[in-house]
C-alpha cells in the first residue's frame, strides 16, 4: 500500500500522487488497479504543444508588427498581425470544440463554415481581396456545405431530416437572393449560378429521398 503523509490515508494500487490532495505518494505499490491511459496523456500532451505553439506565434506576429514595423507590400499601414491572432484564435477554438463531443455532425460543418466565412470576409476586407471572397469563395462554400449537408441527411438515422431541409434553405437560397437583389440586372457570377444549381438539385434530392420524414417530423411538431 502507498501513503499519503498528509491526509494519513492508504491508497490502493499504484498511484502516482494521492487522490485529495495530489501530494505525491511514499511506500511501495501494488499492482495497479487500473490500466494507465498512455494514450490519453499523449493526447493531452499534443494538445498542449499545439497551443503552446499557436500562442508563440500570435506573440511572435504581434511582436514583429508592432514592435519592429514588418508589413506587407502594398499595406503599409495595415496591423496584419490582428488578423493573423484572429485565425489562429478560431483555429484554437475549432481544436477545443473538438475535443468536445456532443454537438451533431450537422451543427459542426454549419458553425465551422459559419466561422470561416466570417474570418474571410474579414480578412478579405482588410487584404483587399473582397470581389474574390464575393465572386469566388463565398459561392464554392456554400456550395461544399450543401453537398456535405446532402451526404449528412442521407447518412443521419436520428431523423433531422428538417433540420437538414432548412438549413439547405437558409444556406442555398437565401444567400443568392441577397447577392441578386445587388446584381440588379447585370448578370450573375458563374460561381453563384452554379451554387443556385447544386443548391436546388440537391433540395429536391432530399425532397425525393427524405421527404416522408421531413413530413412526418412536420406532423410531429405542430400537431397536425
Ligand atoms: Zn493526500
Amino acid at each position: 500500500m502507498k501513503r499519503c503523509t498528509y491526509c494519513k490515508i492508504e491508497v490502493g494500487g499504484n498511484p502516482e500522487k494521492c487522490p485529495l490532495c495530489q501530494s505525491r505518494l511514499v511506500g511501495d505499490g501494488e499492482e495497479a488497479y487500473f490500466p494507465e491511459q498512455s494514450s490519453l496523456q499523449f493526447r493531452s500532451f499534443l494538445y498542449k504543444v499545439q497551443m503552446f505553439i499557436v500562442w508563440a506565434l500570435i506573440f511572435t506576429g504581434l511582436g514583429l508588427d508592432f514592435f519592429i514595423g514588418l508589413r506587407f507590400k502594398g499595406f503599409p499601414d495595415l496591423h496584419w498581425s490582428l488578423v493573423f491572432a484572429m485565425w489562429l484564435v478560431a483555429f484554437e477554438f475549432g481544436i477545443m470544440k473538438q475535443f468536445r463531443p456532443g454537438a451533431s455532425s450537422a451543427k459542426k460543418v454549419s458553425m465551422v463554415v459559419l466561422i470561416l466565412t466570417v474570418l474571410v470576409v474579414i480578412t478579405s476586407y482588410y487584404f483587399d481581396f473582397m470581389w474574390l471572397t464575393r465572386d469566388w469563395i463565398v459561392p464554392i462554400v456554400i456550395a461544399a456545405t450543401l453537398i456535405a449537408n446532402f451526404v449528412l441527411t442521407m447518412l443521419d438515422k436520428n431523423g433531422n431530416a428538417m433540420a437538414y431541409l432548412l438549413s439547405s434553405l437558409l444556406f442555398g437560397l437565401i444567400p443568392f437572393w441577397i447577392m441578386y437583389a445587388r446584381h440588379k440586372g447585370t448578370p450573375m457570377p458563374m460561381p453563384w449560378i452554379i451554387c443556385l444549381i447544386i443548391s436546388i438539385t440537391l433540395l429536391a434530392g432530399i425532397i425525393i429521398f427524405k421527404g416522408r420524414a421531413v413530413a412526418k417530423e412536420f406532423q410531429k411538431r405542430f400537431h397536425i
